[in-house]
């Protein structure tokens, strides 16, 4: 089996609309640089995206 691919995700908050870059293999919670909201959840493999992904990076 192959595992996830690391990659960056461009993601915009769904309540400020700040445009953020986040990892999608987060160990940790990502919140909003503006207002605080969680933007993405660790799981152990993926991140649980919470908002709006805007773009996909390689
Ligand atoms: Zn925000």
């Amino acid at each position: 089996m192959e595992s996830p691919k690391s990659k960056f995700l461009k993601v915009k908050c769904k309540k400020c609309r700040n445009e953020q870059i986040i990892f999608n293999k987060t160990a940790t919670v990502v919140k909003c640089l503006v207002c605080e909201s969680v933007l993405a959840e660790p799981t152990g493999g993926l991140a649980e995206i919470k908002t709006k992904i805007e773009e996909v990076m390689d």
